[in-house]
């Protein structure tokens, strides 16, 4: 038996919006006060739904941690905290915006980061801390928010992965720090194609954050023009109606891959050596996709878990999210980040640093013993039965 497929994600309700777009003659980003803007309108909708001030659009997810950086004045040479497990959108922008990634080790039971694993590694230099919500399982926030208050950090969460998901209070994930980064690419729960925005609470830290994402053309008429250097980083109404159509099937879908995620967990946790994600008591996942790992001593099994749910049809299964922690890939190893071997925030820093000789034990280990797959709302109890199945068969086979 195959693995489910995604069922289709977009169709007449998306091209009526995006052709209703097409009439007003005008895709451009339109300006904060057209609010018949398509941008604008997802916009509205999209701070009523998470229940917040202000939002910027950006054009991925990507994008947003760079205006997250950008916005949140983030200093060259300074120090920026980070999961090492998580995708590169994370981190190249720390690097483009003359900052140093410096990784902080997970925990062993989330495979994120905790105020316990931020600490140690938190130095004169640093100014942010990026937690990101992997999978769409909301991170342990409150220690980590109280953490960076203590000691004057910025605190951006990448919530990319976890629209949809909700903190132990009932809040959105990605609206409990100074910036929340979402996407709106493909992959994830809902799209306008390519996308992204940021969640922000503070008027100020909102327009600067809407400026870099706009070459700091200062679309609020503030008298701030070219006070800053930005990007191009705008969400177009084609975009913008794609996202405003998208947005209505967000709570379903989440739903949906919240029962079976959870009953998933609730299987998998019976058996002996696995471990699944960590959920906050009385938090509500989105199950990005789907990730738990084996006790260390059932290393060598690892194989044959991840051989037999592909045997069972369950193709997209690998290891740990993105294979290998981000530290451990050749332009870390070598630094090799920008042509001319020359790394600007290195000399800004007036230090050098080494990622070769890192070495995150609770990451490897997650890396290590982690079976992973796709989730969907295509999936139905019985596959997770299957799935929970496949698993018990491997793990109590002989070898
Ligand atoms: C998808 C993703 C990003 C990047 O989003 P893009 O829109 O692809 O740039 C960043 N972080 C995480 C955790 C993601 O899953």
């Amino acid at each position: 038996m195959a693995e489910p497929k995604i069922p289709q994600r977009y169709g007449l309700e998306e091209l009526l919006s995006i052709g209703a777009a097409f009439k007003r003659n005008k895709l451009w980003y339109a300006p904060p006060t057209d609010a018949e803007g398509f941008v604008n309108q997802a916009v509205a909708q999209l701070k009523t739904y998470l229940n917040v001030p202000y939002v910027a659009t950006t054009s991925s997810g990507t994008a947003s941690i760079h205006t997250a950086l950008g916005g949140g004045l983030i200093p060259a040479g300074s120090e920026v905290i980070l999961p090492p497990i998580t995708d590169a959108g994370t981190v190249f922008p720390i690097i483009f915006q003359n900052a140093v990634p410096v990784f902080a080790d997970v925990e062993a039971d989330t495979c994120m980061l905790s105020a316990e694993t931020v600490e140690p590694v938190i130095t004169d230099a640093t100014s942010a801390v990026i937690v990101v919500h992997l999978t769409g399982c909301p991170a342990r926030m409150e220690p980590l928010r109280e953490l960076c208050k203590a000691r004057k950090l910025v605190l951006i969460e990448d919530a990319a992965q976890a629209l949809g998901a909700r903190y132990p209070d009932g809040r959105f994930v990605g609206t409990n720090s100074d910036i929340g980064c979402f996407s709106t690419n493909d992959q994830k729960h809902i799209t306008s194609g390519e996308g992204g925005f940021v969640v922000v609470h503070d008027e100020e830290l909102y327009y600067r954050c809407h400026n870099f994402a706009d070459k700091y053309y200062d679309r609020h008429k503030r008298g701030v023009k070219l006070h800053g250097v930005g990007q191009n980083y705008r969400m177009s109404d084609v975009d913008g109606a794609f996202l405003l159509a998208q947005l209505p099937k967000l709570e379903a879908i989440a739903a949906r891959r919240r029962r079976l995620g959870l009953l998933l967990n609730e299987r998998l946790d019976t058996l002996e050596g696995v471990i699944t994600q960590k959920v906050p008591e009385g938090a509500a996942p989105s199950f990005f996709f789907y990730l738990f790992r084996l006790e260390e001593a059932l290393t060598a099994k690892v194989a044959a878990v991840r051989d037999a749910l592909k045997t069972a049809g369950f193709t997209s299964t690998a290891g740990g999210y993105g294979e290998k922690p981000l530290y451990k890939f050749k332009v870390f190893q070598e630094k090799s980040f920008f042509p001319g071997g020359v790394w600007p925030a290195e000399l800004v820093a007036g230090r050098k640093y080494d990622y070769a000789g890192l070495q995150l034990p609770k990451a490897e280990l997650y890396q290590n013993t982690a079976v992973s797959f796709q989730l969907h709302q295509g999936y139905r109890e019985a596959d997770i039965e299957r799935i929970y199945e496949t698993v018990r068969a491997a793990l109590s086979s002989g070898g």
